[in-house]
């Protein structure tokens, strides 16, 4: 599956509504917190950066050092809330153990958190009063979606195992693939026989991170599957999936490659949710 054309012409499309809004007198604007400390994280900023950059949304970075107070960062949220300009607003995960991320997720304007984590787009999504091309949903499984569409996989009646139980990725996808009817199995570090589950499943989604402790291998897999690999790993400097790509790939009906799979999905979902949040503050 390719997630780095579906994702360009996701781009695309949202530069004709980032035009619109344009004309109508709103620009729409990503602001992104950001305290200092994980060094792969500045990574993932200038990335969003670029992206922003290429639909016509505006960025603005703000900055914070390793040992900032709490309370700065949630002076500048409310700051950011009131502000008719910002249309989203994501504070850069993780933060330094010294700062609660719920505490700042939760002072975010629910409807300018574009990362989909406040409780009220949580709850949102759990009771249902959601859409996919109109809500604000946590993105990697908002993208997940995205591209199994794209390729027509049906998910109704079939088993699904998701290898990831967090509340950015595993819970969200779950009640995403309930919603299309499949039947849902979390695991997490503490399952028990793994590959003995994922071996049934029709769908299996692998959002680990953890090689070369933890590979999704050809053995783990049944012929026809369709593999989901969210996992980042970096081996001998090299981005790599959770998935053995080259073992798998033969056996299954489709696979995400890493890069070019679900992470290319997850940024333009980002740029997605910002429009949608732009264009709501125009009603
Ligand atoms: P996380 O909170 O650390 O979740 C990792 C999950 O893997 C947890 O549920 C953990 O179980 C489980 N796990 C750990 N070791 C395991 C093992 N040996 N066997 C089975 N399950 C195991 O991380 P996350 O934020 O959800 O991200 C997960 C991965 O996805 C990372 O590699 C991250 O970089 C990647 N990611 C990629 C994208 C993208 O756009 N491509 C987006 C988001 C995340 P416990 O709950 O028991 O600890």
């Amino acid at each position: 599956m390719d997630g780095k054309s579906l994702a360009k012409s996701v781009r695309e499309r949202l530069s004709h509504r980032v035009k619109g809004l344009r004309a109508k007198g709103v620009i729409p604007t990503l602001a992104t917190l950001f305290v200092g400390g994980v060094s792969s994280s500045r990574i993932y900023i200038e990335g969003k950066r670029r992206d922003c950059a290429e639909v016509g949304i505006e960025f603005k970075l703000f900055e914070f050092p390793s040992t900032v107070e709490e309370d700065k960062i949630l002076k500048l949220i409310e700051e950011l809330n009131g502000d008719d300009g910002i249309h989203g607003i994501i504070v850069q995960l993780p933060v330094p153990p010294h700062l609660n991320p719920r505490k700042l997720i939760e002072r975010i304007n629910p409807a300018k958190d574009v990362d989909g984590l406040h409780s009220h787009n949580v709850g949102k999504l759990w009771t249902g009063g959601y859409s996919l091309e109109r809500s604000l949903l946590p993105c990697t499984p908002k993208g997940i979606m995205y591209l199994l569409d794209r390729y027509k996989v049906r998910l109704e009646g079939r088993l699904a195992v998701i290898i990831n139980r967090s509340d950015l990725v595993g819970k969200p996808l779950a009640k995403l693939f309930l919603d299309r009817n499949a039947t849902v199995v979390l695991c997490h570090s503490k399952t028990y026989s793994l590959p003995k589950r994922t071996r049934e499943a029709d769908v299996v989604v692998s959002a680990v991170g953890r090689r070369p402790e933890f590979v999704l291998t050809e053995g783990m897999v049944r012929r026809g599957a369709v593999v989901i690999d969210v996992g980042m790993n970096y081996l001998n400097g090299k981005l790599v999936g959770d998935v053995d790509f080259e073992g798998v790939k033969h056996k299954v009906a489709y696979i995400t490659p890493v890069p070019g799979g679900v992470g290319p999905m997850t940024r333009a979902m980002l740029l997605q949710n910002t429009v949608i949040a732009a264009e709501r503050s125009l009603r």
